[in-house]
């Protein structure tokens, strides 16, 4: 039997659609042909602008703060000008936290909880209306390897992201009934602002040698198994996760 052979044209919300993986994303789904909306705590409209002419898909930017679930009907109601059907979403607003155990601190500690991991389960809440009325309608979080593996000085940005994947199967079996596949891509190391602003470039080269490849990923690199997720090609696939690392977890280093 013949695999479907293109993805729903519905439009697709992208959290963090300013920088680095989130507008990767965004780019991909663009260029295969679904309109985008970028959500962002910036404004990412000259990155929807470009998306706009570089793939001839429809992108708007919308400035949220994906922790204010307040906001989300007007962000929602600005995206479907644009989008027309919402079909999909990925969410790859984030933020990192360097905060070992003994420096705790239960501002940043919720931040890093709020942002990675409620907004995605508050998210997906204020779309289930739409994601309901569009056929091949799927969801994708954006988690990390540290989601598998432990990080020291990273507690809380591990716990947010190993929540990620246990809501992510949690949505999976609670909205397949309704046709809504939920999935995760565990990114490795990743050359993007995040990485940039965290780790000097000392510690990225040593971040690259971590992977039997021997360099940081790119953000399009994410995005392509996140626009497979996305499409019918993943049209048996739910609750799962895809490591996207270089082979970082996959050796014993
Ligand atoms: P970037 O910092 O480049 O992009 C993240 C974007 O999210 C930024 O534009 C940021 O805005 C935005 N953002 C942060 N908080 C909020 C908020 N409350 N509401 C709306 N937008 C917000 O990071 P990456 O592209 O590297 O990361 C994307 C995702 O991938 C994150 O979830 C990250 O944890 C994950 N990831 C990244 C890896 C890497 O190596 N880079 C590895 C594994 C996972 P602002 O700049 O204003 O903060």
């Amino acid at each position: 039997m013949a695999l479907p052979a293109h993805s729903p044209s519905s439009g697709v919300i992208v959290t963090g659609g300013a920088s680095g993986i989130g507008a990767a994303c965004a780019r991909a789904l663009a260029e295969a042909g679904r309109p985008v909306a970028l959500w962002d705590l910036v404004d990412a409209a000259d990155v929807a602008e470009r998306i706009s002419a570089d793939t001839g898909s429809p992108a708007v930017a919308v400035t949220v703060d994906v922790t204010d679930a307040a906001a989300f009907p007007a962000a929602i109601e600005r995206s479907r000008e644009t989008l027309g059907s919402i079909g999909g979403l990925v969410h790859a607003a984030g933020i990192v936290e360097p905060l070992a155990t003994g420096d705790l601190d239960e501002a940043r500690w919720d931040a890093v909880q709020h942002v990675n991991l409620r907004a995605h389960a508050l998210l997906v809440q204020a779309l289930l209306e739409d994601l309901r009325a569009t056929p091949g309608s799927a969801v994708v979080g954006i988690s990390s390897i540290e989601a598998l593996v432990g990080q020291m000085f990273l507690p809380a940005y591990c716990a947010s992201k190993a929540g990620l994947l246990g809501l992510t199967r949690s949505l999976a079996h609670h909205l397949a009934a309704d046709g809504i596949r939920v999935n995760a891509v565990c990114p490795g190391y990743i050359d993007t602002p995040m990485t940039r602003g965290n780790a000097p470039a000392e510690l990225r080269a040593e971040l690259a040698a971590r992977s039997p490849i021997g360099r940081l990923g790119r953000p399009e690199e994410v995005a392509a198994a996140v626009r497979f997720l996305m499409s019918d090609e993943a049209s048996f696939i739910t609750g799962a996760h895809l490591t996207v690392d270089g082979g970082a977890t996959a050796v014993d280093r």
